[in-house]
């Protein structure tokens, strides 16, 4: 089988390592090039969309902001999963919100916003503190202001308006400020015949927007089947096939739905030494219709991101709880370049292993680890 996914990046590239051993071959279109490359070398395989499109037996998507004219083709060629209106809701937080509501799961208390008459009525409605999201092309928490006390309307409305102007069909979702306990996540697959396969919960820490640290959750059985239920009024709802992957709020034990992603997720990588089947190769088996593998934890298994660095210290190499995988991309400040999972016997060894890596990182590179 051959699948072609939209988007070139380290997710692609862990499909491609996923896919290998299934005689999956996994090729990439690269948005910003509009070339078709190889996911682990990034050299040029095909020469256009169309013909990738032609020579793939599934299309499939690395991230949600893929333009919709390249979706539209796609679609067009009725090979792509998991649907194109998936692909557009995690895209568009108008679109998402909607969803939400549809399938009937709890989240933030929201209002869209285009014009200062919009937002003012939203403060009215929802109240400060706030989080104003822009619409579109949000991700890593860029694209969003925290809007706290009134003095700060004037200031933050220039730029939100300042930012709308910049981009067609723009606009601004503001958001319940929610005091969350903790962030997790929940990583399913749903295949073909509508069969479910769905990892524990993840718990993520979150330094500056950016994902940092993400570890297994052991237990939790009322969390995790609340969760389970919503993931599956979703994945319903869009007549979903492939991974989806949920960010709740756990606000006392009740969870929220933060947002969606329409694909694997940085919060599942974990599940590459920590579950019986990865996210990636459940991902290719939704896709191309093969039995969905076990979600199975094998062991405590917690990752760590790395944040715009590209080398790590011997003692990290040697560590036998500590498997690296990078992502061959070029070196820039704050860029996630790589992770490591962290794999241990019990969760008191996993935390101990962690505070042991954490003094062997610089805090920069790696947030998450000062808390440790
Ligand atoms: P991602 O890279 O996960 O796609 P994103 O840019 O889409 O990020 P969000 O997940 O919406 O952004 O927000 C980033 C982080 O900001 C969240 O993980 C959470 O820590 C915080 N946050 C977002 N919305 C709220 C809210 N309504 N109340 C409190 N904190 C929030
Ligand atoms: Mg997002
Ligand atoms: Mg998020």
């Amino acid at each position: 089988m051959k699948v072609l996914v939209l988007g070139a990046g380290q997710l692609a590239r862990m499909m491609s390592l996923a896919g290998a051993p299934l005689n999956i071959e996994v090729f990439a279109y690269d948005i910003t090039t509009g070339n078709v490359v190889h996911p682990l070398t990034q050299q040029v395989m095909l020469k256009g969309l169309n013909t990738a499109i032609t020579y793939a037996d599934v299309i499939t998507a690395e991230f949600e902001h893929v333009p919709h004219d390249i979706l539209a083709v796609c679609a067009q060629s009725k090979k792509f999963l998991p649907t194109t209106e998936a692909i557009k809701a995690g895209g568009d937080r108008r679109l998402e919100k909607a969803l939400l509501d549809q399938a009937g799961v709890r989240n933030a208390r929201y209002a869209t916003v285009h014009t200062r008459a919009d937002l003012d009525a939203a403060i009215t409605d929802i109240g400060l503190p706030m989080v104003l999201k822009s619409a579109l092309g949000g991700y890593d928490g860029k694209g969003q202001w925290r809007l706290k006390h009134t003095d700060e309307v004037e200031g933050i409305w220039a730029e939100m308006a300042d930012f709308m102007n910049q981009t067609d069909n723009q606009a601004i979702v503001a958001e319940e400020f929610v005091p969350f306990d903790r962030e997790v996540s929940l990583i399913g697959t749903r295949g073909k015949d509508g069969s479910v396969a769905i990892y524990p919960l993840t718990e993520n820490v979150h330094t500056h927007g950016v994902l940092s640290l993400s570890t297994a959750l052991v237990g939790n059985d009322a969390l995790q089947a609340q969760a389970e239920a919503m993931f599956e009024a979703l994945a319903d709802t869009l007549n979903y096939v492939g991974v989806l992957a949920i960010e709740f709020f756990d606000v006392d034990g009740q969870l929220l739905v933060n947002e969606i992603a329409p694909r694997v997720h940085n919060s599942g990588h974990w599940t590459q030494q920590g579950a019986e089947t990865c996210q990636f190769e459940n991902h290719l088996r939704a896709v191309t219709g093969l039995p969905l593998g076990s979600t199975s934890l094998i062991r405590p298994t917690a990752m760590i991101n790395i944040l715009g660095e590209d080398q790590l210290p011997t003692a990290i190499l040697a560590d036998p709880h500590c498997h690296i995988h990078w992502y061959g991309k070029e070196k820039r400040p704050g860029r996630k370049m790589g992770h490591i999972n962290l794999c241990a016997v019990t969760p008191e060894a996993l935390q101990d292993a962690l505070r042991n890596v954490a003094q062997h990182l610089d805090p920069v590179a790696f947030p998450a680890l000062q808390r440790n």
